[in-house]
Order: C-alpha cells, then sequence, then structure tokens
C-alpha cells in the first residue's frame, strides 16, 4: 500500500510542486482513503481521489483600489471552486499578506471533506486575497472589499458559489461585500454567510466555530466518561474562533488559561472569565488592538512575546490560530504537561509530525475537517434559513448545531474506530467525508 500511496503523492507533486500547504493537507487524505478505496471495488480504479485533488475551477484576479492617501494599491484576488459533487461551493474567503494558491488550495481541499461531513448540501471552495486589513482604516476596508467584490461577483450565487468569513474576513467585511454584491446583481440573496442579523444572518453564526470545537471535545471527553468541567483549557488566537471556543468552555466550566496573536501569547493563572473574556471582545473587535494589552488590565497575567501557549500546563488545548501553528515539539511538550485532548478550531493547526506525537500517545485528538465544521454548518443553516425566508430562534440553531457536531463525531467514531478501541479522528473524518462525495461524484459520471 505504501509504494501506492507514494506514487499517487508523486503525481500530485508533478502538477503542484511549489504548494507545500496543498500537498500536506493531500498526503493526509491519501493516507488514510487509499487503502479504504483498495479495500471498496465500487472506488477502485476510478480515479477518484485524483479527480478530488484538481480544483473544478481556479479564479485569480487582479483588485486595484485607492487608499486613505490617494496611492493606487494592488493586490490579487482568489476564487478556488473545488468540488460541487453534493452542492453549491461553499468556504470562506481569507484577507492575509500570507495568502497564496497553495494555502487557499489546501483549505478548499480540506472544506470539500468537512462540508461532507456536516451532513449538508454543500460542496467546497475557498478564496480570498493576500490584502492585509491589519491598520487599514474602515474606508479603506470598504473599498478593497468593493472592488474584490466587483469581480468575485460574476463567479458567485446563492446556486452557484456562497462565500463566507475566514481570517481578516469577519462581520463587517462580509457586510461591505454583500453591499457590493447586492448592488450589482440587483437581487437580494442569500450569497454570502456570515451576514449581519438584520438583513439574513443566522443567529450563532458568529459563535458556531468556537461553540462546534468545544462542543467536539466535550462529546470526544464523554466517550470516555469525562467532560470539561474543571480542565485547564489552552487557546490559541484571539479572533472569532478562539473568543467564542473560550466563551463555551467557560459555559461547560473549563478554567481558560490563554489566547494569543501573531505577536505572543496571554497567560492569567487565575483564568479568563467572562468579564474578561468581554473586555478582549471589545479589544479585538471594536478598537482593534493587540492581545498584549490584556496584561494592562489584568496586571496578574503575562504576556510571553513572540511564542505559542503549547508550553503551557493544560487538561485539552483548543489551537484555534492558523495552519502549522503546533509542531512535533509542541506536542511532546503538551503531552509531557499533562493533556488529555486536543480539538482544532483552525484549519491545519497541527502539523503533521504533532499528529503523529498525537496519536502515539493515544490521547484524544480532533482534526480541524470534524472539530470547526460547526462554522460551516451554521453557514449551511443560514442558507436553509434564506431560502425560507425565515430565522429560526438561538435555541434552535444551536441545537441544531450540537446535533450536527455529534453526528460528525458518530460518523468518526464509524469509520475511524482501531482494534484496540482507540478512535483515529483523522481516518475517521477523512474517509466520512470521502464516501458521500464520491458516490455523488460516481453517480454523475465522469464530468
Ligand atoms: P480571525 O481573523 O478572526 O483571527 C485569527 C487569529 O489568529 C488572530 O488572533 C490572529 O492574530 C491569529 N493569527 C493569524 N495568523 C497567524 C499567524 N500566522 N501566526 C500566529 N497567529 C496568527 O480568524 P478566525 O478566528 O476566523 O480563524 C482562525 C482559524 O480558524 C483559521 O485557521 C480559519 O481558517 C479557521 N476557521 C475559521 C472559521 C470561521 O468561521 N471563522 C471556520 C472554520 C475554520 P493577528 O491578529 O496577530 O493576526
Amino acid at each position: 500500500m505504501k509504494e501506492k500511496i507514494d506514487a499517487f503523492l508523486e503525481q500530485v507533486k508533478v502538477r503542484n510542486a511549489h504548494e507545500p500547504e496543498f500537498m500536506q493537507a493531500v498526503e493526509e487524505v491519501a493516507e488514510t482513503v487509499l487503502p479504504y478505496i483498495a479495500k471498496h471495488e465500487i472506488y477502485n480504479g476510478k480515479n477518484i481521489l485524483l479527480r478530488m485533488v484538481e480544483p473544478e475551477r481556479v479564479i485569480s484576479f487582479r483588485v486595484c483600489w485607492v487608499d486613505d492617501d490617494g496611492e493606487i494599491q494592488v493586490n490579487r484576488g482568489y476564487r478556488i471552486q473545488m468540488n460541487s459533487a453534493i452542492g453549491p461551493y461553499k468556504g470562506g474567503l481569507r484577507f492575509h499578506p500570507s495568502v497564496n494558491l497553495s494555502i487557499l488550495k489546501f483549505l478548499a481541499f480540506e472544506q470539500v471533506f468537512k462540508n461532507s461531513l456536516t451532513t449538508l448540501p454543500m460542496g467546497g471552495g475557498k478564496g480570498g486575497s493576500d490584502f492585509d486589513p491589519k491598520g487599514k482604516s474602515d474606508n479603506e476596508i470598504m473599498r478593497f472589499c468593493h472592488a474584490f467584490m466587483s469581480e468575485l461577483s460574476r463567479h458567485i450565487g446563492p446556486n452557484t458559489d456562497v462565500p463566507a468569513g475566514d481570517i481578516g474576513v469577519g462581520g463587517r467585511e462580509i457586510g461591505f461585500l454583500f453591499g457590493m454584491y447586492k448592488k450589482l446583481r440587483n437581487e437580494f440573496t442569500g450569497v454570502l454567510t456570515g451576514k449581519g442579523m438584520s438583513w439574513g444572518g443566522s443567529k450563532i453564526r458568529p459563535e458556531a466555530t468556537g461553540y462546534g470545537t468545544v462542543y467536539f471535545a466535550q462529546k470526544m471527553l464523554e466517550s470516555k466518561g469525562d467532560s470539561l468541567e474543571g480542565k485547564t483549557v489552552v487557546i490559541s488566537g484571539s479572533g472569532n474562533v478562539a473568543q467564542y471556543a473560550a466563551e463555551k468552555s467557560i459555559h461547560l466550566e473549563g478554567k481558560v488559561v490563554t489566547l494569543s496573536d501573531s505577536s505572543g501569547y496571554i497567560y492569567d493563572e487565575d483564568g479568563i472569565d467572562e468579564d474578561k473574556l468581554k473586555f478582549i471582545m471589545d479589544l479585538k473587535n471594536v478598537k482593534r488592538g493587540r492581545i498584549s494589552e490584556y496584561v494592562d488590565e489584568y496586571p496578574n497575567a503575562k504576556f510571553v512575546k513572540g511564542e505559542t501557549p503549547w508550553n503551557e500546563k493544560c487538561d485539552v488545548a483548543l489551537p484555534c490560530a492558523t495552519q502549522n501553528e503546533l509542531n512535533g515539539e509542541d506536542a511532546k511538550n503538551l503531552l509531557k504537561n499533562g493533556c488529555i485532548c486536543v480539538s482544532e478550531g483552525a484549519n491545519m493547526p497541527s502539523t503533521k509530525e504533532a499528529i503523529s506525537e498525537f496519536h502515539k500517545a493515544k490521547i484524544l485528538f480532533a482534526p480541524g475537517k470534524a472539530s470547526n465544521a460547526g462554522g460551516v454548518a451554521t453557514s449551511g443553516l443560514e442558507m436553509t434559513q434564506n431560502s425560507l425566508r425565515y430565522n429560526w430562534s438561538r435555541e434552535e440553531v444551536d441545537s441544531k448545531l450540537k446535533d450536527i457536531m455529534e453526528d460528525i463525531h458518530d460518523a468518526c467514531i464509524e469509520y475511524g474506530k482501531e482494534d484496540d478501541g482507540y478512535i483515529d479522528y483523522v481516518k475517521g473524518a477523512n474517509i466520512a467525508g470521502f464516501v458521500k462525495v464520491a458516490d455523488a461524484m460516481l453517480a454523475q459520471g465522469v464530468v
């Protein structure tokens, strides 16, 4: 089997040689899915995974806009339409200077499996720009979003492709993007998710990724007769996902001791409670400040510059910042300090070496495509509400989100249970996500 996997990866690498993040995501899937294909006659000999690693369409475009000094700026915009076998393309937009084709293709590829796992009819896509929103005025953000949508609007639509937020794209940006789409197309449709509550948004959507990540951690702990109550929780990031992962951890009586951003992390031994979290949400979402400012308000806490929080003692770790933020050494440190459960809020935050350490130690480890699927699942619920022209209550959406996370957990157990009873959630998520998409592709023929 190893030779078959190596040969497959070699073949994919020829076309994608300069895309390390994409190859990393493909490798993880190939290692678990190719052995499954080999054992199941209906998928064998159909080059089904080879078809899945090739995007159905890649769109790259110029985005020109004028900054507050009157200078003309040029950025690059992208949309990767990866797979539409089970529904319209669906996936976020990322605005960050690191954005390139490799990062967006890895995200789009993961999105295909994740969306399939949610049980909702959504294909996979991803997009964004190398635009850096940091330090830009609201007017600059608006001009950039409008310029970006003036091209993207040709390629998306409620039955074609429905983007959402990701790093650097929150409620403010979705508003500007939606405004321009509506003007250009002269239609009010559910073309973006993560919209504001008064213009088509869903309750719980802002909270959904973080809440879902914690619901998944709780399900994993429950499978061992344990729970989050009284557990020390270490979280990275301080954006949308991290904030609501912290909130739900606090609700479930975990003690959250860290949050971070790209400059370093804060450690609060007394725990970050609801009041302190409110301060952080205001600092990050309204004042657009840095996490280091937390220690000015709470001097008992410390700020550790330029480091990630994985050296701190914890029971549960929730990486919620970005890809490859937790490496093999970090994983060893977490294990040494007693960590028993890792639930990924970010996409591919753990490197291959880190995952291998977690698996060797047989701790609970959930890959982002399973544990952070609550965000896109609730986007799917937003699309349903838009089609129905109806809004569900907070309780209704939260209960559907919980049910979906439980279903994903069950699917991981179905396909990921090893002979010794250990649940390999990576294998479970990859195979469960694959089966639904592959069956649809087989039914639709070679297109
Ligand atoms: P935000 O932009 O709201 O927050 C991102 C956070 O991560 C910030 O604290 C940011 O710090 C930090 N960060 C970003 N890049 C780096 C880096 N290179 N090194 C260290 N820290 C970094 O994004 P989200 O919270 O929405 O997204 C976080 C992760 O969750 C991403 O991996 C995203 O793909 C994933 N995700 C998001 C979903 C959503 O619904 N929003 C859904 C599913 C997954 P700084 O401000 O310093 O840049």
